[in-house]
């Protein structure tokens, strides 16, 4: 099964894909996380582009995505743009997109406050904070901002979304692929209705 999650940043991909991975054991592809993680030289190229908010060529995040597709997995942020999502169908069979809407106040009342844990990438926000301020429930790692949730990289992203990665619903809607929750309901809602979505097309 492959199974793609889109949305804006700060709609909760991240969360969700971390418990997707725990129901499924799909092979998570976060090209963003890949960067942030470093590593290689591909990640650290990533990382150039992140710092400023932009979308890394298509090429470099290809060889990054090909370097880890297992056989089944679970997309997060990927693809972001509509040559990105081309060349996807040339390398797997897309099952199912799920779609986590979310408005752009929100976006920015999220992303603004958002606290990353360095060791484990748990996220936090008002509507989750950690049972200790700046420390991980999870793992007792610190929590850091994230280098590109600054007004002007949030703007940015923002606007990266709308032009470049939301066209892909329509890419995949003939295809009646698309599965749109409401990004707003809670991390456990959301993740019950994904479940369903993906039990749906099993
Ligand atoms: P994310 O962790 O998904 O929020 O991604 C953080 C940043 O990584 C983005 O703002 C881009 O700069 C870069 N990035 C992540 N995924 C992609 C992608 N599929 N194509 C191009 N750039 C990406």
């Amino acid at each position: 099964m492959n199974i793609i999650l889109l949305g804006p940043p700060g709609s909760g991909k991240g969360t969700q894909a971390e418990l997707l991975y725990q129901k499924y054991g799909l092979t998570h592809i976060s090209p963003g996380e890949l960067g942030r993680r470093g590593g290689d030289e591909l990640a650290k190229k990533m990382l150039t582009y992140m710092r400023k908010g932009e979308l890394a060529p298509s090429m470099l995040v290809m060889k990054l995505v090909q370097k880890n597709l297992g056989e089944h997995n679970l997309f997060d942020g990927f693809p972001r743009s509509l040559d990105q999502a081309e060349e996807l169908d040339q390398n797997v069979v897309i099952d199912l997109v799920l779609e986590l809407g979310l408005s752009d106040p929100e976006v920015i009342k999220r992303l603004s406050s958002r606290l990353e844990c360095m060791k484990c990438k748990a996220s936090y926000g008002p509507a989750h904070k950690p049972k200790k301020a700046g420390v991980c429930d999870l793992c007792g790692g610190e929590l850091v901002k994230r280098k590109d949730d600054t007004p002007e990289l949030i703007r940015k992203r923002l606007e990266t979304y709308h032009d470049e990665t939301e066209p892909l619903l329509e890419y995949y809607r003939p295809r009646n692929l698309v599965y749109t929750v409401n990004g707003n309901n809670t991390v456990k809602e959301v993740f019950k209705e994904i479940v369903r979505a993906v039990e749906a097309r099993s």
